[in-house]
């Protein structure tokens, strides 16, 4: 059998495994990307929501300005070589949702590290968009949505037109690992890189790192009397497109971690909807469903097997990965290419 050989093999072409397969083949590696046509995507799902200060709290994490540098830094350099705009920066009304809420955002306001990202507060009167706000809330900066769908097929199409991509379902009892590398299926590579996303929890070789899968609906809704200019976040999230509708999201869901749509999850984000707007006149144009891979740590998954050395680890992104997997890709294709340390906080090591 005639065996082609890579530096890297990557299953998943998620977000992930495209940012680490640019990032590996801009180096000079020979890369070999195997997706299965995006089966269980949690990218393609996705609002693609940048949000450096999510959670209840604001919190600002300790990786958050790596990684909007590099998510900025990333996107722009894609829209400059493929020409599209991938990534919308959009101003953010965060709505507080309790007097407690107020509390953490006055806290917030005390920090110097988060002076760039707070604007105006507004009360439930001024609220810059037509939607209800009891509470009041604030404008934040450095917020927006890539165009995920959009990014993950011009990434495909270079991929292919390079010969990096193959379509299938990875075989994972196929995959063969020795001191030297790893081999499937007639290609034989220096590494294997699994990206695959939710799918981690049935991988032989790292399920027992401890994700924290949680499944998502989102809808795309059209209102006849609004369009809003900001992303609109509250308990639930409303982002704008360009062509006149809106993403409506997103539910969570520990427990039953499929990726079908459900009534119930339909019900949720239209109630959502009807107490920001309560006489809006809405029609549903899209329900959609996936699984984010979310970890019980909050960090990612980045690293090699302890015992396999040949397999490796891109993962756990949960609900941040616009933000994060263009900083963490780029650290992993640096310490595979140069040997430049794993950030602590996401190495697998850890565990
Ligand atoms: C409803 C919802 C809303 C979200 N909103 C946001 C948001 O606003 N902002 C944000 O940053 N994140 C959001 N996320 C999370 C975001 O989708 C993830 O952080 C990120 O996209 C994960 O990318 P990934 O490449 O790790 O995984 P995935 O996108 O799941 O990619 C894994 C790929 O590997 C393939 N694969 C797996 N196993 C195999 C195999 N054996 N053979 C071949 N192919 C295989 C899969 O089919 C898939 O294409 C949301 C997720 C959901 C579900």
């Amino acid at each position: 059998m005639t065996i082609t050989r890579f530096d890297t093999l990557i299953i998943g072409q998620g977000l992930a495994g495209s940012a680490l397969a640019w990032h590996l083949i801009g180096a000079g590696q020979r890369v070999c990307v195997i997706d299965d046509g995006h089966v269980s995507s949690s990218s393609l799902i996705a609002a693609g929501l940048i949000n450096p200060l999510a959670g209840m709290r604001f919190n600002l994490r300790p990786d958050t300005d790596d990684c909007l540098r590099a998510s900025a830094r990333w996107y722009a350099e894609l829209q400059q070589f493929f020409g599209p705009q991938f990534h919308h920066p959009l101003p953010m009304l965060r709505l507080f949702r309790s007097a407690q809420q107020r509390r953490f955002h006055a806290r917030r306001l005390e920090d110097p590290g988060s002076a760039a990202l707070l604007g105006a507060r507004f009360e439930n009167g001024d609220c810059p968009e037509p939607v209800a706000a009891p509470f009041g809330g604030f404008a934040q900066h450095r917020t927006g949505y890539v165009d995920l769908p959009l990014l993950l097929a011009t990434l495909r199409d270079w991929l292919m037109a390079d010969r990096a991509l193959r379509h299938g379902v990875v075989a994972l009892q196929d995959i063969e690992t020795d001191a030297s590398g790893v081999s499937y299926r007639g290609m034989r590579a220096q590494r294997l890189v699994f990206c695959d996303g939710a799918r981690l929890r049935s991988n032989p070789w790292f399920s027992w790192l401890p994700l924290a899968p949680d499944k998502g609906e989102i809808l795309n809704v059209r209102d006849a009397n609004w369009t809003s200019r900001h992303i609109v976040n509250g308990a639930h999230w409303i982002v704008p497109l360009a062509n006149g509708e809106m993403r409506l999201g997103a539910t969570h869901d520990h427990k039953y971690v499929d990726s079908g749509v459900t009534p119930a999850g339909r019900d949720v984000l239209l109630a959502a909807y009807a107490a920001l707007r309560p006489d809006a006149d809405v029609d549903v144009t899209a329900h959609r469903a996936g699984v984010r891979p979310g970890t019980v740590d909050r960090h990612p998954f980045i690293g090699r097997h302890p015992e396999r050395p040949a397999l490796w680890v891109c993962n756990g992104f949960g609900a941040r990965g616009a933000l994060t997997v263009p900083w963490y890709a780029a650290c992993l294709a640096d310490h595979l290419t140069d040997g430049s340390p794993l950030p602590p906080e996401a190495d697998i090591r850890r565990l």
